[in-house]
């Protein structure tokens, strides 16, 4: 018989601590510098942090919400909460106001954990929390802001407490995180990551064919900690004993180069991030001099930008999709032996899937009526999970999120092909229905972002009287330019039969998005509607 590991998320933190203790863990904080640290300091705060909650009175299972930027502290707090038995709740501060009431107050977190500079965000709605009974500061006293709130200064909490004490004891299977969905319509719904559900998520996240990261590296999270359990990389980084890199709040192209240019090697974002870093090196002539992979997800990533990274900079994308409710990875475009067989132009197509997924993610696609469909390249269908760090059930929802085999409904549609690899081509309720037959939005938009012209595009649809729904594609020009209509049809009839066309396009300002920072269909469909958009005749 083998002993039973616990797989608590503070063996990871432990295992950094005692095999990695020196290795570099470097930040922007939030009063300004740079600081430097390790894997042996970030457990100890950790450790000292678990050990002044417990002094506060926090009991196991306690929710802590945390709003805070991507800092070396905030790594410590990851692990010092769940250190202490209680269960690290993430905010997202570009929620509205209403969405942060409603997620503080439904998963009934006791204390918040903020930085300095977000207190304004809670100053403006304590009112409506009436069960958070103390605020933390993620600062020195020398920096606590001004504040008519009661306020606890994080560094002086640490002081004085043991560096070394135990962990809280629980089940593996005991909550460790939670992350509430996006939620375009209705309300969000909390996914409550399980200790277990993390320590696995982040070993299969962390093979070869996934991001395949080691000692070896040193990983910049530029993907927010409070977006969809931070990507796991707060756990898989350390487990696999790599140095990091946290970039802070500081999220313009600019800042970013700069902390990516601290010998970073492997990096992850949504594409919105690398669209502007591209604009960014292009204008400045810059070249990067350590990057050598990026991970590309949370929303469909342009091929212009994958070519980029590759021909023109030698940064090697791994395009992923994935989900909150999937911890969040689902899979990772790395090429399996039957890709790397294909010429550079066809690897280039593949790597417009998301590619595959890790041991502990099964998928499928399915009908309607819940049936399997072939994995056949052409077939599409709902994709549907079920895995080891996929959602079981909603904190407090009625009900399971699965059906009876235990398959989730991710809400995407996609295509499997006979390798196994997934392409998106749609969010259910995006998907366009022509005449009976589906047209991808997705597809449509990466087509129109290669022409230099437009910065973004969303393709909706718009309701028709003999079609049901007709395709309409609304562009964002790239600053300072008018792209011709024309230009941009011809780029999409090259790639798309005649009736999946758009009926029109025409340009926005802006488009709106949502707190993660994808387009907000839902929105702009509302938009269209409410302007009384009709198609041309
Ligand atoms: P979230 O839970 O906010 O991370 O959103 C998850 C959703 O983002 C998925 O269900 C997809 O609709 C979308 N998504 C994530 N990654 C990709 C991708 N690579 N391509 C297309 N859509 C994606």
């Amino acid at each position: 018989m083998m002993q039973n590991f616990s797989l608590r998320a503070g063996t990871i933190i432990d295992h950094a601590a005692r095999y990695h203790p020196g290795r570099e863990v470097i930040g922007r904080s939030v009063e300004g510098p740079i600081v430097h640290s390790n894997w042996q300091e970030v457990r100890r705060d950790a450790k000292r942090l678990s050990a002044a909650l417990q002094g506060l009175g926090v009991q196991k299972g306690d929710v802590i919400g945390v709003m805070a930027w991507n800092t070396v502290r905030h790594l410590a707090v990851w692990y010092g909460i769940p250190g202490a038995g209680a269960v690290n709740h993430t905010l997202n501060p570009r929620l509205f106001a209403e969405q942060l009431v409603y997620i503080i107050n439904h998963a009934e977190d006791r204390f918040i954990m903020v930085d300095p500079d977000l207190l304004p965000i809670f100053e403006a709605i304590i009112d409506k929390l009436p069960k958070i009974e103390k605020i933390i500061v993620l600062t020195d006293r020398a920096h606590m802001p001004e504040s008519p709130l009661e306020l606890l200064c994080y560094e002086e909490l640490l002081e004085g407490q043991p560096d070394d004490a135990p962990w809280v004891e629980g089940d593996e299977n005991d909550p460790c995180g939670i992350c509430y969905t996006s939620g375009t319509t209705g309300n969000p719904k909390g996914v409550v990551y399980s200790h277990r559900s993390n320590v696995l998520h982040a070993m299969a996240a962390a093979a070869p064919d996934m991001v395949n990261i080691s000692s070896n590296d040193r990983i910049m999270p530029v993907v927010p900690l409070f977006h969809a359990n931070g990507w796991s990389i707060a756990y898989s980084a350390p487990m696999a004993g790599a140095s990091m890199v946290m970039p802070g709040r500081d999220m313009t192209a600019a800042g970013l180069y700069e902390m990516l240019e601290m010998g970073v090697s492997f990096t992850a974002a949504v594409p919105t991030i690398w669209l502007g870093m591209l604009e960014h090196l292009k204008s400045g002539d810059l070249k990067f001099s350590s990057l050598k992979r990026v991970l590309i997800g949370g929303a469909s990533c342009p091929r212009a930008v994958i070519e980029t990274f590759q021909n023109d900079y030698g940064v090697q994308v791994l395009h992923a999709w994935g989900m909150t409710e999937m911890s969040p990875l689902g899979t990772i475009c790395s090429f399996k032996p039957e890709v790397n067989a294909l010429s550079p132009a066809d690897r280039l197509t593949v790597q417009e899937t998301v590619g595959h997924p890790p041991y502990t993610v099964d998928l499928e696609i399915m009908n309607d009526m819940g049936e399997c469909l072939p994995w056949d390249g052409i077939t599409q269908g709902r994709l549907m999970a079920r895995g080891a760090a996929v959602v079981q059930r909603y904190l407090k929802g009625d009900g399971d999120a699965v059906d009876t085999s235990g398959w989730f409904d991710t809400g995407d549609v996609a295509i499997i092909d006979a390798n196994g690899y997934v392409r998106i081509t749609d969010r259910s309720k995006d998907v366009i229905k022509s005449g009976g037959e589906w047209i991808s939005s997705i597809e449509l938009e990466n087509c129109a972002i290669a022409h230099p012209g437009v910065a973004e595009a969303a393709a909706v649809a718009v309701p028709h009287p003999k079609w049901g729904e007709r395709p309409v594609l609304v562009i964002v020009p790239s600053a300072g330019q008018d792209p011709d209509k024309g230009e941009i049809m011809s780029l999409l009839e090259n790639r798309f039969a005649k009736w999946q066309l758009p009926d029109d396009i025409f340009s926005v300002e802006a488009l709106p998005h949502t707190a993660t920072g994808k387009i907000s269909k839902l929105e702009l469909r509302q938009q269209l509607e409410d302007q009384g958009y009709k198609l041309p005749q």
